[in-house]
């Protein structure tokens, strides 16, 4: 399955042209794509058959998110439902959820935001102030989310918010999907460093959520919250964001003896984070949480993406205009790849912790 999965995806990636790019997970929105990659069968391939998936295995698709991100396509539009919310919803959610979201998700038809940080809620997110309250049999959500990555193109926003006080604040929180085009909610765009829109604060007020649309136990999102970080931290996103880079400084000819000698230390390391998120797949396959595995790849795969940066700076003055390019969308991604998910501390503190 693995070897005739990969070959599919290269096909699909002959058959459909695109300009790579660096952190094209992230920053490179193409919805059409992804529709054509749900059309081929390539989204959702981990997921139940009958619920518009492939039937097959969360290493199934490590190795087609491996292929794409090598690649750099554009994967941004259909990125947060794939990867964690249509898992989420396969833990957590109602049949009936399932049954509303997954498929539209497999197809790039539904999209999502994720609705998680707040201005005073981002590594200590059990503070986040968001608040659900009971409306007959739907909800009544009011708060402010920031840094809400591609709300202003999805469809749908994750909301993780507050629906009762508890002496743990821990405890109490919700999941939802709210509807962004409910009346309610504004968009408001944040600017990254270089002007470009990416970011978003999303308002919401009193915006109205059907019950259905509570994920899995009320009060218990916490505990789910933290298995979905795992989707949300484990995989080859961590460290391939900058690969197309390393790749096109390969082609256009440009290493130099220097440079091979640090080509190979970085070959080692990328090839012992691909068996560490190998690892974290099957973990996943076998129906666990791997939290903390997927927190150490996230933090060294952030290492290793500024150490492909480090590699390439020397060899720039020789680079053609593309080459170029591509370094400079890996450099401008570098910062906010260390704290994007989860801060680098944060993550250190999480493996000391389990230590
Ligand atoms: C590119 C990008 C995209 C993002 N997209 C989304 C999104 O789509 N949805 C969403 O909900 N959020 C998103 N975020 C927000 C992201 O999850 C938060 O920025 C992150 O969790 C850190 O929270 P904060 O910004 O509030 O920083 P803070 O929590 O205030 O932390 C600031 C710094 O303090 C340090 N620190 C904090 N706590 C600790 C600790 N316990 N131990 C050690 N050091 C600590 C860390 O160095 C950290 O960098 C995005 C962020 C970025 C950069």
């Amino acid at each position: 399955m693995t070897e005739e999965l990969r070959r599919r995806v290269r096909d699909f990636l002959a058959a459909h042209p695109f300009t790579p790019r660096c952190d094209s997970w992230a920053g490179s929105y193409d919805l059409d794509f992804s529709r054509e990659l749900g059309k081929a069968g390539l989204l959702a391939v981990s997921w139940p058959e009958r619920l518009g998936g492939g039937g097959g295995t969360a290493v199934d698709r490590l190795v087609v998110t491996e292929e794409l991100l090598r690649a750099g396509a554009p994967l941004a539009a259909h990125w947060v439902g794939e990867r964690q919310i249509g898992p989420t919803l396969l833990r957590h959610g109602s049949p009936e959820l399932q049954e509303e979201f997954c498929p539209p998700l497999a197809r790039a038809e539904c999209t999502f935001a994720l609705g998680m940080s707040e201005p005073d809620a981002g590594s200590d997110l059990a503070s986040l102030r968001t608040s659900a309250v009971r409306d007959g049999d739907g909800w009544r959500i009011t708060g402010r989310k920031i840094w809400t990555s591609g709300a202003h193109r999805a469809s749908h926003l994750y909301v993780l918010a507050r629906t009762s006080r508890e002496a743990d604040r821990h405890d109490g929180l919700t999941e939802f999907v709210v509807a962004l085009d409910s009346p309610g909610i504004t968009v408001t765009p944040i600017l990254d460093l270089r002007g470009e829109h990416h970011f978003n604060e999303v308002v919401l007020d009193e915006v109205a959520v059907p019950g259905r649309w509570a994920i899995g136990r009320v009060g218990e999102g916490w505990r789910q919250v933290v298995g979905q970080l795992a989707f949300e931290r484990g995989g080859p996103e961590r460290f391939l964001s900058t690969y197309p880079l390393l790749s096109a400084v390969l082609a256009a000819g440009l290493v130099d003896d220097t440079a091979r000698r640090g080509l190979r230390a970085l070959a080692a390391r990328l090839q012992i984070l691909r068996a560490w998120v190998l690892e974290t797949a099957q973990v996943l396959d076998a129906g666990g949480s791997p939290v903390v595995p997927a927190a150490t790849s996230k933090y060294l795969g952030h290492e290793f993406e500024l150490s492909v940066i480090d590699w390439a700076r020397p060899l720039m003055p020789r680079a053609t205009p593309a080459v170029r390019a591509l370094y400079d969308q890996a450099l401008a991604a570098s910062p906010a790849s260390g704290i994007r998910g989860g801060a680098a501390p944060v993550m250190l503190s999480m493996i000391a912790r389990d230590n």
